[in-house]
């Protein structure tokens, strides 16, 4: 049997920057733990444009159809700040996404103990926090048509339309699911059913896929509303929160920052399964290409390094080793060692991007 496949698409700023520790650690998989990947890399945004005209060319995209698995850095620059819309860095993710069929974006907001100062809110009510938070990402009122702002008398109106279909809702229920059985089996399903129709749908989806298909599963539902409320009051009464692409954009971004710096954040979007019965994947951290610091060093690796062990466990059905990975982060984390972005006291000196990456590999072997 072949090796899995990986596409590693490393983009602008401190993508390749990042992305090169998250190679040493693919590495170290493949050295320690007899888990090898056929690792291929390409160019995404600004950097593709600069040498084709376009953000992603179609033979990049032809590949991360063929891959079992996409790793993305981050795209954009202010280089590209005054490009048409067309070709402009952030189109080629976009169409990574939307011709890969993403529709199930997975946001985990996880406290690492040694963080938990960082969050805004009490250490008690963040330490020891893991939740995820599954967005659906390819419909909903960002999609929906009509759409538009038109004139009306004598004003203009501008209109949005929230609109899923029960094939929709059934397939990212479904992915909630999946997910809750392999973490503590419980999905929250967030809307607002009661001002909306498409909620009522939602809810009533969400209901039938749980009943027929997984019983074994914990399910509550909630008004997204209250959801905000309690992510912030209570945030470990959640496992699994699944919700529409518009709540789940604002809910995922909260939750995220419950445990602090954006360089620590992951993310996956999964697809379809493909012949293979693994599905459509793309992994890449929630940051961007932060131009403010590229190319200096000071870039947390640690976002990308946990989308990668995001990618062992839903690509690749290794969540032991996943696991292993991050306890390695959380291992690094409590000896003290901090990038720029995670320095909190005046006097405590920074680790480099590299020399982070060397301190998980480092942890890795300690696990051994
Ligand atoms: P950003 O996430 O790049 O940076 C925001 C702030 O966080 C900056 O101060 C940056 O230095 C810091 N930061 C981000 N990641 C970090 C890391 N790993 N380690 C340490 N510090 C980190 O967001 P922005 O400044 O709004 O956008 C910069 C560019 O990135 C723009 O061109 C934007 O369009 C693009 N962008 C791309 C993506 C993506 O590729 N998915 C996402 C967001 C923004």
């Amino acid at each position: 049997m072949s090796n899995p496949s990986i596409l590693i698409l490393p983009g602008d700023g401190i993508g390749p920057e990042v992305m090169a520790e998250v190679r040493k650690v693919i590495s170290w998989f493949g050295e320690k733990r007899d888990l090898a990947f056929d690792v291929s890399e390409d160019l995404v945004g600004g950097c593709a444009y600069d040498k084709h005209g376009t953000p992603l060319h179609d033979d990049t995209m032809a590949k991360a159809q063929e891959v079992d698995a996409v790793l993305l850095g981050a795209v954009g620059g202010p280089k590209y700040d005054n490009l048409d819309f067309s070709v402009k860095p952030e189109r080629g993710l976009l169409r990574l996404r939307k011709e890969m069929d993403l529709f199930s974006n997975l946001r985990p907001a996880q406290c690492f103990d040694a963080l938990a100062d960082f969050s805004s809110l009490k250490k008690d009510v963040v330490a020891g926090l893991d939740i995820m938070i599954i967005r659906e990402l390819t419909s909903g009122i960002y999609f929906g048509e009509p759409r538009g702002i038109i004139n009306e008398g004598n004003e203009r109106v501008g209109i949005n339309t929230q609109r899923y279909t029960e094939s929709e809702i059934a397939r990212v229920a479904r992915s909630a699911f999946e997910l809750a059985r392999k973490r503590n089996n419980k999905v929250c399903s967030m809307e607002k059913a009661n001002v909306m129709e498409s909620g009522i749908l939602w809810r009533d989806v969400v209901q039938e896929i749980h009943d027929a298909e997984y019983p074994d599963v914990e399910l509550s539902h909630m008004y997204a509303d209250n959801g905000a409320m309690q992510l912030v009051r209570a945030p470990k009464q959640f496992d699994v929160i699944v919700t529409d692409n518009l709540f789940g954009d604002i809910l995922s971004d909260a939750a995220a920052m419950l445990t602090g710096s954006l360089g620590m954040l992951p993310s996956a979007s999964l697809g379809a399964p493909m012949a293979n019965g693994r599905p459509k994947a793309l992994y890449e951290p929630v940051h961007g290409s932060a131009p403010d610091i590229a190319g200096q060093g000071k870039a947390n690796p640690i976002a990308c390094i946990l989308s990668f062990a995001m990618a062992l466990r839903y690509s690749f059905d290794q969540g032991d080793e996943a696991t292993r990975l991050e306890d390695a982060i959380e291992a690094v984390l409590a000896q003290g060692a901090r990038t720029a972005d995670l320095l909190g006291n005046e006097g405590e000196t920074p680790i480099s991007t590299s020399e982070m990456g060397d301190a998980i590999l480092k942890a890795l072997d300690d696990s051994l």
